[in-house]
């Protein structure tokens, strides 16, 4: 099989007191073996329903309602629970913004990096202390036994990150999906985590989805990168394309409100306006409201996702369609 992951066509649909929306929207992509994507946006785009759809974990009255995710060529949407959740944390590993409200306060460090062990490896005794001590010094953490012996609380934010890490790493996953890992840290711990993430990914050849609404922390790691605004992709390429050449007003805004100077926490040019509430979505263009380069037609009609060059780089906006350069450069904001 070309890809370890694809999705093709995933509509997840949610109910809210007066409608029903598509939190994702016919959304499709693929990643190959050791390749990491990212999927950047503003919160409320569909970023984390996305993840969520893989891992199975959408919440009723949610529900998947449309198109397939294939991993390693099985349709998860078609596996059974217990199939399902022998591939999470066996092939298909997860990490989080908050560590902590996915760490257990009352277990240790060791333990609860132990208990992934014994269930996905049937690991126990001498050879299961000695893989915990060795994934928390693979992941950076110092004085490894020691620490195994802590409970979350007396770590800080970033070594809680790093144990998450862990135990993800624990069973030797095949794609590892992280959703916003670094964005409760500071700079210089979030640049620490994600060079970590990268070499992991690459000494193990695993895939990995990073989800963020930091265009900054996409170009760090990231070969390809989806850009999701509203429920749908607007535009997906390879990472230095995109960067060099954005051609999505929105991805230009996202691109235009990065600090200018490395290291500088100020953040100039936001994007006016907000994300609408699936409430206000119009049969146009949803980021209509927004963008700069707004005419009548994108009022009227939804764009669809423009091939731009054979690498598969593409973006959904009525002025791709007429294949000008035009939005090249051009500023927002
Ligand atoms: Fe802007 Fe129209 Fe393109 Fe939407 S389709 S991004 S409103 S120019
Ligand atoms: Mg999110």
């Amino acid at each position: 099989d070309r890809y370890l992951l694809e999705v093709n066509g995933l509509t997840t649909t949610f109910q809210s007191r007066d409608h029903t929306f598509n939190a994702t929207d016919g959304i499709s992509f693929a990643i190959r073996k050791g390749e990491t994507l990212g999927i950047v946006g503003e919160s409320g785009c569909g970023k984390s329903v996305t993840s969520l759809s893989i891992m199975g974990l959408i919440k009723s009255p949610g529900k998947i309602t449309k198109g397939e995710i294939k991993f390693k060529g099985r349709d998860l949407l078609k596996v059974s629970k217990r199939e399902l959740r022998v591939l999470r944390g066996n092939e298909i590993a997860m990490i989080f913004q908050e560590p902590m409200t996915s760490l257990n306060p009352v277990y240790t460090i060791g333990n609860q990096i132990g208990e992934a062990l014994k269930i996905h490896k049937k690991a126990s005794g001498k050879a299961l202390k000695a893989r915990v001590i060795e994934l928390l010094q693979m992941v950076g953490i110092p004085r490894a036994e020691e620490i195994a012996g802590d409970y979350p609380h007396q770590l800080s934010g970033g070594m809680r990150q790093r144990v998450m890490i862990a135990m993800a790493m624990a069973c030797q996953p095949e794609l590892m999906i992280a959703d916003e890992p670094t964005t409760a840290l500071d700079v210089t711990i979030q640049a620490q985590i994600l060079q970590l993430m990268k070499d992991l990914q690459k000494q193990n050849n695993m895939s990995m989805m990073l989800i963020t609404h930091d265009l900054a922390v996409v170009s760090e790691v990231c070969d390809h990168v989806i850009v999701m605004y509203a429920g749908k992709i607007v535009e997906q390429g390879l990472v230095r394309d995109i960067l060099d050449s954005p051609r999505h007003p929105y991805t230009q805004g996202l691109l235009n409100s990065l600090p200018k100077s490395a290291g500088s926490e100020r953040r100039l040019n936001y994007i006016p306006g907000y994300v609408p509430p699936p409430s206000q979505w119009g049969q146009g263009c949803r980021f209509v409201d927004r963008c700069p380069h707004a005419m009548d037609k994108c009022r009227e009609q939804l764009p669809p996702l423009f091939p731009i060059d054979e690498a598969g780089r593409a973006a959904a906006c009525w002025l791709v369609e007429k294949g000008g350069q035009a939005l090249v450069g051009s500023s927002i904001g």
